[in-house]
């Protein structure tokens, strides 16, 4: 176990300098560029391979930093650049989170690297849980995977909704049922390789934010993989299958193991958004002069710069707090649902803020904040809404099945 510390260690702070220097000289230049064109930003994910930061290998690392802030201090970073191309970064994270949460080791030695591709090579993973009709209610999936003994093959058909890389991704992690009448408890994750038939993008979806980021609708259509596919074994899910169906607890499921394990690191996203926007609108209050005077000089002013400062204070010790927990204990009292919830309802109020310091010129697309504003709204809806992280902090108080 490692002590909780709020001073990083020089690793740390070497990746905090690094991520903070992409951020500032590769992202933050073409932030507004790759928002205006709404297209994956290839060129600025082949230099982050280039350089090690968008990889297997960096992901890996940052993950097994024991003390847990590695992860958190690198995305914050990240996100300040610019949300869109943050989620084109970190996107693939999300699938090879999916397959180390339920995959064996070989496994996830066979699938997460694939996740990434090589600095000549990048390829994308994604993570395919939420569908048209069920996002929050996951144990209402209807994809369905059909096991076929004789060949050891798996067929999955469905529609999978919002995937982020959906359809451009290498490998797609998608989560079906096996027994719909256990709902979420029948549920299991697959690999779906590179080039499998059947699997095609839908529809790309035209967003508010995070434009740079794609996506899409994931449609299977008969998508046959091997029985090696099945995340975990089939002699796991069968396991996991019979104590379900004698009604005995079955432990946590595979695409709700996979968002807990991920908050810290969503609220971390939110965080950077709302650092940005408060760091701006900080100098702006400074130089705006109205009335003779800087605005920042005004009470209503400074104050709000004060709240805003205050709240992501909170947010990323939320976050640290979290990280750390989830490295050296265990989330009690939806600790990981705490530090998601507070940072992007933080994120959301900041960038808005920033907004109206900001006044006219805030309101308009010559200046950053609105595009933050537009950013920071997507974290109180994926993985988990605002009123879903509520529900399991609720649940996790009081031991109640709150509803
Ligand atoms: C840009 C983007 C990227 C995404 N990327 C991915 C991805 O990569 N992979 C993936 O699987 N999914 C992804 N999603 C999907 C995302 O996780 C879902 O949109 C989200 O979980 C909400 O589900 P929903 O949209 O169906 O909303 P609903 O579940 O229909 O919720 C609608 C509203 O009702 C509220 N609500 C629902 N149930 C309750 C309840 N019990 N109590 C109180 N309030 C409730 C919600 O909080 C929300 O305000 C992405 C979505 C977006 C927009």
């Amino acid at each position: 176990m490692t002590d909780f510390s709020l001073n990083l260690n020089e690793d740390q702070l070497q990746i905090q300098k690094w991520v903070h220097d992409f951020a500032e000289g590769v992202i933050r230049p073409v932030a507004e560029e790759w928002d205006e064109r709404e297209e994956f930003p290839w060129p600025v994910v082949e230099e982050a391979a280039q350089i090690g930061l968008y990889g297997v290998d960096f992901l890996l690392n940052a993950m097994g930093d024991p003390t847990g802030l590695t992860l958190p201090v690198a995305i914050e970073e990240l996100f300040w650049g610019d949300a869109g191309i943050g989620m084109a970064i970190m996107g693939s994270a999300l699938a090879a989170a999916g397959i180390a949460g339920n995959g064996t080791p070989e496994q996830v030695m066979e699938w997460a690297p694939q996740c990434y591709g090589t600095a000549d090579n990048v390829m994308l993973g994604a993570f395919c849980v939420s569908e048209p009709d069920a996002g929050s209610d996951v144990s209402s999936l209807r994809t369905r995977a059909v096991y076929n003994e004789a060949k050891d093959e798996w067929t999955l058909n469905g529609t999978k909704a919002w995937i982020t890389n959906g359809g451009i991704a290498d490998v797609h992690v998608v989560v079906a049922s096996v027994d719909a009448e256990l709902k979420s408890k029948g549920q299991a994750s697959f690999i779906v390789p590179p080039n499998t038939p059947g699997l095609s993008m839908g529809q790309k979806y035209k967003k508010h934010g995070i434009r740079a980021s794609h996506t899409s609708e994931v449609v299977l259509d008969d998508v046959k993989v091997p029985g090696s596919c099945l995340l975990g074994g089939k002699e796991k899910l069968d396991a996991k299958l019979a104590r379900a169906r004698e009604n005995v607890s079955t432990g946590k499921q595979p695409a709700m193991a996979t968002f807990e394990a991920t908050r810290p690191a969503v609220g971390a996203q939110a965080l950077g958004v709302a650092r940005a926007a408060y760091e701006y609108s900080l100098d702006y209050a400074k130089e705006r002069v109205a009335f003779g005077r800087p605005i920042i000089m005004n009470q209503a002013i400074a104050f709000k710069l004060a709240n805003m400062a205050t709240e992501i204070d909170a947010s990323r010790l939320l976050i640290w707090r979290a990280a750390w927990l989830a490295k050296n204990g265990q989330f009690k009292n939806g600790e990981g649902s705490m530090s998601k919830w507070k940072a992007s309802e933080t994120a959301v109020r900041v960038t808005e803020e920033a907004i109206q310091i900001l006044g006219g010129y805030g309101y308009t697309r010559e200046y950053p904040v609105e595009r933050w504003h537009r950013d920071a709204k997507i974290h109180t809806i994926f993985e988990g809404t605002s009123e879903i992280q509520q529900l399991v902090i609720s649940r996790a108080i009081s031991g109640l099945r709150i509803e």
